[in-house]
């Protein structure tokens, strides 16, 4: 994609409400987009050095289960932390634990060689999501945004014809729909 003058990185600015790209109503499958952003992953594994990773019991349980992988050094705590249902509704709340970061590098401890994830077939939601995140709205209803506290430095505000937000929203759609089948 050609990326015109005006193209600029995305800032986040200090207004939470610029941070919405699109609101989907899985009740009516309406899809509103509210922002038009290009987005394009480059593998840069920025995100798996600089964040941290929230794995629920039950992705836990699924990497427990590849091969090759020993699971048992790869929390950074045992005590549960609380994170949203990252479907429809947040007044439901799961546990779920961090990742441990490799020491001196601060990698993610599945960060394998060549930036590739060692987990990729089973990794944990939000690295799917990543740089989105989820925003309960109401009942059927769920906001998508650029994760607050983004590192990544891929995401550009453009003109309506160059913005793929659609196609994200497509994706994230996608990725809820495969993890409420999931559940
Ligand atoms: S920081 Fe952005 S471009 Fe880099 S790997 Fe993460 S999501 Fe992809
Ligand atoms: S689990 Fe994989 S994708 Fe997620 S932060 Fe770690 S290396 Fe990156």
């Amino acid at each position: 994609m050609n990326m015109s003058k005006h193209q600029e990185k995305y800032d986040l600015g200090d207004d939470s409400e610029d941070e919405i790209i699109a609101s989907v109503n899985f009740e009516t499958e309406e899809i509103t987009v509210l922002k038009h952003i290009y987005f394009k992953c480059t593998g840069c594994a920025l995100c798996c050095i600089e964040n941290k990773i929230p794995v629920t019991e039950r992705e836990y349980a699924k990497i427990e289960e590849m091969e090759d992988i020993d699971v048992s050094y790869a929390l950074e705590s045992l005590s549960p932390i609380l994170i949203p249902q990252r479907v429809i509704s947040d007044s439901n709340r799961i546990k779920a634990y961090l990742i441990k970061k490799k020491p001196y590098s601060h990698e993610c401890y599945f960060l394998g060689d060549k930036k590739m994830c060692k987990i990729h077939p089973v990794k944990p939601f939000a690295c799917k999501m990543y740089p989105f995140s989820l925003r309960p709205d109401h009942d059927e209803a769920v906001k998508i945004l650029i994760h607050p506290e983004s590192v990544c430095q891929f995401i550009f505000d453009v003109k309506e014809e160059e913005s793929n937000t659609e196609a994200i929203v497509e994706e994230i759609i996608s990725i809820i729909n495969s993890n409420m089948k999931e559940m």
